[in-house]
């Protein structure tokens, strides 16, 4: 029997053992352990990655959204559109902030968000929009920004999941996930598409200004030391995670290739099945695989995982209760039939193994396990 699990970290870092042990050692030799040179590297080289002209790092994902959402002047009451499918993070800061979350609900095909729930949902507070895009392919971003245009307002892509992806306007330009809105947000999470060794996150941005204020805030507010001017937070990413992104950046496109590989690999067992529905994709963009996730058909999903399971393929529901019904974010405004998209995905979506290293072989039993127990 093999084992499959969601994510396989230990292979793709023996393929870079040398280079990562090196880089890490390197800052434990310096103790450069705050604000060491690969910080900058690596910001420099994402920067060139993306194309965008700010890259500002921080600790995590979920600071990435509050420090852009801090940037951008909200004021408490202000109402922020976002999708009722995500994960909770992008919602959280939110309400941490004492925004008003206002969700609306999800495409069936590609789980991102509606654009004409969304654009139902402006009312005269609502002040910003966070596209999520969801499991590594982007929102309908040609939508969502002519939207933003026409009402004045600002776009966060929470790109935690989508890095790499590129989006093909209809005029023809192309741009990376993250770089089309006002801030973008990322995650190097070490299950993120990049990954760190521990928590690490960005924003990008193409504003000078508003770059500029994004770095004050994550470094409490401050220009010059000890001088602070707007409230702030704590964020860095520290040198250790740096050095280990700087090693790995040069093989995300690598890595992007693997994950759509194996995506194919699915596609072509799954496709055809009655009770199996593949990611739809959005011909505007391209999918980095950040999850596999398919719908079930009438099938019994807690059933199917411990089965799976029994042939050691792992699976995992990526995200059981939509926002809306949370019990943190359960609303008087909401209540469950709301959206019925979200709610019909919560009960239905299953993903797959989907990481850097999936072998022929591995993909050949997992497909071989789904089909069986399905058959
Ligand atoms: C991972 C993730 C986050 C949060 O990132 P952290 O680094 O874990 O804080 C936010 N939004 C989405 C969509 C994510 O997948």
């Amino acid at each position: 029997m093999m084992n499959i699990p969601m994510v396989d970290l230990k292979t793709q870092y023996h393929n870079v053992k040398e280079e990562i042990d090196k880089a890490i050692l390197d800052v434990v030799e310096n103790t450069t352990f705050i604000n060491g040179p690969a910080v900058k590297e690596f910001q420099t080289a994402l920067e060139t990655y993306m194309g965008v002209k700010h890259v500002i790092n921080c600790a995590n994902g979920t600071d990435a959204l509050q420090i852009a959402m801090m940037a951008l002047d909200l004021q408490p009451g202000d109402e922020v559109i976002t999708t009722s499918f995500t994960f909770v993070a992008t919602v959280e800061v939110i309400a941490l902030l004492q925004l008003i979350p206002v969700l609306v609900d999800a495409l069936p095909g590609t789980y991102n968000i509606d654009p004409v729930a969304l654009e139902k949902a402006i009312t005269p507070k609502t002040k910003a929009i966070v596209p999520v895009h969801l499991f590594g392919q982007c929102a309908d971003m040609e939508a969502i920004m002519d939207i933003a245009r026409r009402h004045n307002l600002r776009v966060i892509e929470d790109n935690c999941q989508a890095i790499g992806a590129y989006y093909t306007f209809s005029d023809g330009t192309r741009k990376q996930a993250g770089t089309m809105g006002d801030i973008g947000t990322t995650s190097f999470f070490p299950s993120k598409n990049l990954g760190c060794y521990g928590d690490g996150g960005a924003m990008f941005t193409n504003d000078d200004i508003l770059a500029e204020k994004l770095r004050m805030i994550s470094n409490h507010g401050m220009k010059v030391r000890y001088y602070h001017d707007s409230i702030g937070v704590n964020s860095r990413l520290d040198t250790i995670q740096a050095a280990v992104l700087k090693v790995k950046l040069p093989h995300l496109d690598t890595y992007i290739a693997n994950r759509q590989r194996a995506a194919a690999y699915y596609d072509n067992a799954f496709g055809n099945h009655p009770k199996l529905t593949i990611p739809a994709r959005d011909p505007k963009s391209t999918h980095v695989f950040h999850q596999y996730t398919m719908v079930l058909n009438g099938v019994d999903r807690a059933d199917l995982q411990a089965k799976l399971q029994e042939k050691g393929i792992s699976s995992m529901v990526y995200y059981p209760v939509p926002m809306h019904m949370q019990k943190a974010y359960a609303d008087v405004r909401y209540q469950e039939g709301d959206f019925p998209v979200t709610e019909a995905l919560s009960r239905a979506v299953m993903s797959l193994p989907m990481h850097t290293e999936l072998t022929e072989e591995q993909l050949a039993y997992v497909v071989g396990g789904v089909l069986e127990v399905l058959s």
